[in-house]
């Protein structure tokens, strides 16, 4: 068997910058002189060939990138065993997310990953994150891709990426997947939790690149007023709302909160529930408070994360669902981004 072949895709952030030697200030360096930035690249029994986009700091990136993303990898999906790419740490739970969704049916590892501190600084996380990242990969078994879904690969650990969160500005260890275990835990070698990895999709890839931006994310918080709730409800254009609550899925109960939610609902806004919490699961039926919510019609996002409630939406509001159908869907995980039970 030959060896495997990676598209390395490029969208920006800390990972591809160097200190410039002049003024000291991190620039992007060009990726297509990646070998002369990590010589040991070539040790890796893999073929590498990358495809930079203009590097932007990943707070710029949505939508556009997204897609970009998607057509690069469904315009190489034939040529190449595996797909890494390189992003901006600040919003890749968002990206790979969406990405997760946008590639259905995904039969090829697609790995995000990034880095705390510049490729071109001494003490980079970038450099490991990026080789373990091109392993992955390039991994096979039987002749098949070992992990066949997008995933995030930071500090050690492979996640599936619609599971992660970032969780720290300042640790290595930037990603948390706190409702599903890792894919792989990476120490001398890179061990594998097969039965936590997607099996192979019967049907052949299908890339959605159509995404809604009507959504928006509201987090309510103590002292809430009725103006400021209805007024975030009330923005023209909305049609879905993912709503940040407490606990297990916990709003408050006063008359006009409950009441702008049914008013939202009866304009035909969809209104999924995500808790704020890091780790566990809505559950309105717990408390009063949740299950008001749940009577009027808040679709429960059980153990989803923001990020991934969020492109979730978008991409079904994109591909026209509406009705029975998006709240049917929003309910089902489509690509292991929540729990059933
Ligand atoms: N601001 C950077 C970004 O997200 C941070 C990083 O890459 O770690 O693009």
């Amino acid at each position: 068997m030959g060896k495997s072949s990676v598209l390395l895709i490029y969208t920006g952030g800390t990972i591809g910058m160097k200190p410039d030697p002049v003024t000291g200030t991190l620039v992007p360096f060009d990726f297509n002189g990646i070998y002369d930035e990590i010589p040991s690249l070539r040790r890796l029994d893999v073929e590498l060939e990358v495809l930079p986009f203009e590097p932007i700091d990943s707070s710029n990136a949505g939508p556009e990138v997204w897609v970009r993303i998607a057509e690069s990898i469904r315009d190489n999906y034939d040529r190449f065993d595996g797909f890494v790419v390189l992003h901006g740490t600040d919003t890749m739970s968002y990206t790979s997310s969406a990405l997760s969704f946008m590639l259905q049916n995904i039969d090829k590892p697609v790995v995000f990953t990034g880095s705390q501190i510049p490729i071109g600084v001494l003490r980079t996380d970038g450099r490991e994150n990026l080789i373990t990242a091109i392993e992955i990969a390039a991994s096979k078994e039987n002749g098949r891709a070992v992990v066949p879904e997008v995933s995030l690969y930071f500090q050690n650990r492979l996640f599936r990426a619609n599971r992660t969160i970032k969780q720290s500005a300042e640790e290595l260890s930037a990603f948390a997947s706190q409702n599903y275990p890792a894919l792989a835990a990476v120490g001398v070698g890179i061990h594998y939790r097969h039965g936590a990895i997607m099996p192979h999709p019967q049907e052949p890839l299908k890339v959605h690149t159509t995404l809604s931006r009507d959504v928006i994310v509201v987090r309510i918080f103590p002292g809430i007023t009725e103006p400021v709730f209805r007024a975030m409800l009330s923005v023209e254009g909305v049609r879905g709302v993912v709503l940040e609550t407490y606990g297990a899925g916990n709003a408050p109960t006063f008359g006009w909160f409950i009441g702008a939610l049914e008013e939202a609902i009866a304009r035909g806004i969809y209104i999924i529930n995500v808790t704020q919490c890091t780790s566990g699961a809505v559950n309105m039926d717990i408390y009063e408070t949740g299950r008001r919510l749940q009577d009027i019609g808040v679709i429960s996002g059980r153990d989803i994360t923001t990020e991934a409630a969020l492109t979730k939406m978008m991409l079904l509001l994109g591909s026209g669902l509406s009705g029975e159908k998006f709240v049917g869907a929003m309910k089902q995980p489509l690509c292991g981004e929540m729990s059933l039970d």
